[in-house]
């Protein structure tokens, strides 16, 4: 069988990757197939399921697959590592979908590869199931990422902490180049890799910048401002990443690695899911200050392509970095203005939004919740009564609610526009950790459908599907603190 791939990466030089087919595995189910992305990456709709599951168990190899695991470094919590790689991934070739885009179809649990280290190089169907599951929904709700095609059951186990099944998942990405490629270079001196990889994601992602009178420090300021575009994203909807290493940071502007990330539940900037995360680095409030502190080992690692002199490069790369935080400032107040229903600008809608916040805060608020009673307060004065619950009855918020209509007042829309800003701003479903976990364990024991019924209302986060109340709740509080690994 042929997919139409083509090769790019694997026609860049040998010490890019590393050529090694997946292993294959004792069976090959399809758990979940994405048939919608299939199509919109205009594969063979001829393909069956039992073939999709075949080939995305890495048990059969399309004839015009050229499979490799490509080489990165990365800062890990801080700490450099030379040599990380896909350790537990196979890029089996790119195809370009319906829209013009060159995508990389990427096995994940596909067996052992040069850069396994200590690991056995393959996953478990729970973590596998939960990348699609969120990947997805953060497309639903349009926040760059990559997508999830496919995930097969292996028929084999994987020895965690305890047994489990094990899986392959299928990744869709726009590339999965990260800061950490370029350091993987930038590390062994190798300027000519350096150039070859700029040159390479200028033509990929940026071509506008190849036209630029300096193109390295053209594609610093497109990947700075798409990185405070995405974390601006990340943080209107409550995401955290969880695992923000600069191998985990695409130069695309997706979102990539879904492992121990989680949404927040009641609004709390120092929130962090994640069981190793110990010093809270990663946490919800930290993140535009970490992409910006990646960013930093980015410009690094392209110095020697900007400017011969060094102190001249530092000086224009160093400009560049320091602007992600009017990027991210700017776009991140442009996000919570439509959140509160507001197109327009005036100087006090940062004050505005800050008060609404801390109130958040002091009354332990759901933050998803407490925006989509914003959504009906706006329209209709009778839902301001939920709101104040939300916020025990605080004055605070009665004070806020008024400034609040009064700035209201000043914008533009009409109610019906401003209906659909608050609409699209503010979704009804995010992934509730509780309803993530208990998908999962049914998933696991051999039950898709309370995954399959989650990952539907997932798909349309911002629809108020009413029947699927349970879904929008938070959880009792008997389960929480949640924690991820
Ligand atoms: P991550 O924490 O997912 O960003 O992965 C960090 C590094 O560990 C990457 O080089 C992965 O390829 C590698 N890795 C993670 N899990 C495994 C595994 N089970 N086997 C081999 N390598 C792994
Ligand atoms: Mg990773
Ligand atoms: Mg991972």
């Amino acid at each position: 069988m042929r997919l139409g791939f083509e090769h790019t990466y694997a026609a860049l030089p040998a010490r890019f990757f590393a050529a090694v087919p997946p292993t294959t595995t004792a069976d090959a189910r399809m758990v979940i197939f994405n048939r919608a992305l299939w199509d919109e990456l205009g594969l063979d709709p001829n393909v069956d399921e039992t073939q999709a599951a075949a080939l995305f168990s890495g048990n059969e190899l399309a004839e015009d697959s050229t499979p490799i695991a490509m080489a990165y470094a990365g800062h890990q919590f801080g700490q450099f590592v030379p040599q990380l790689g896909d350790g537990r991934a196979i890029l089996l070739g790119e195809v370009r979908g319906r829209d013009g885009v060159l995508r990389d179809i990427q096995l994940k649990g596909s067996g052992r590869t040069p850069f396994s280290r200590g690991g056995d190089g393959r996953a478990a169907i729970g973590p596998m199931l939960r990348e699609y599951l969120i990947s997805e929904a953060m497309h639903a709700l349009g926040i760059p990422t990559t997508r999830s095609l496919a995930v097969v059951a292996t028929g084999e186990q994987v020895y965690r902490q305890q047994i489990l099944p094990g899986a392959v998942l299928t990744r869709v990405a726009a590339s999965h180049i990260r800061v950490g490629t370029f350091q993987f270079f930038a590390a062994r001196g190798d300027r000519e890799a350096l150039q070859t990889l700029l040159d390479y994601v200028i033509s990929r992602h940026y071509p506008e910048a190849g036209a630029a009178e300096v193109p390295a420090l053209a594609l610093l300021e497109a990947v700075t401002k798409r990185q405070a575009f995405l974390i601006a994203d990340w943080m209107r909807v409550g995401f955290i990443h969880g695992v923000m290493n600069t191998d985990n940071m695409a130069l695309s502007g997706e979102t990539i690695d879904y492992g121990p990330c989680a949404f927040m539940n009641s609004y709390d900037p120092q929130t962090v899911f994640s069981s190793i995360d110990l010093g809270g680095r990663y946490a919800y409030t930290n993140q535009p200050a970490i992409a910006q502190w990646n960013l930093a080992r980015l410009a690094e690692t392209f110095l020697p392509l900007i400017d011969a002199d060094t102190n001249k490069a530092i000086e224009l790369a160093t400009g560049v970095v320091e602007d992600f935080v009017e990027h991210f400032e700017a776009r991140f107040l442009e996000c919570m203005r439509r959140k509160i229903g507001l197109v327009s600008e005036e100087d006090g809608d940062a004050d505005l939004i800050s008060r609404l916040l801390a109130a958040m805060q002091n009354a332990k608020a759901d933050f998803t919740l407490a925006f989509s009673a914003i959504s009906r307060a706006a329209t209709s004065a009778g839902e301001a009564a939920t709101l104040r619950t939300m916020f025990a009855g605080a004055a605070e918020i009665d004070e806020w609610l008024s400034d609040w209509h009064m700035r209201l007042s000043r914008d533009p829309q009409t109610p019906d526009q401003r209906a659909e800003t608050l609409r699209l701003a503010n979704p009804e479903f995010i992934p509730r950790n509780h309803q993530v976990e208990a998908a999962l364990e049914a998933a696991t024991s051999g039950d898709m459908q309370p995954f399959k019924r989650l990952l539907a209302v997932l798909q349309r986060p911002y629809d108020r599907q009413s029947e699927f109340e349970e879904y929008r709740l938070p959880p009792p509080p008997s389960e929480v603190p949640y924690k991820t690994f």
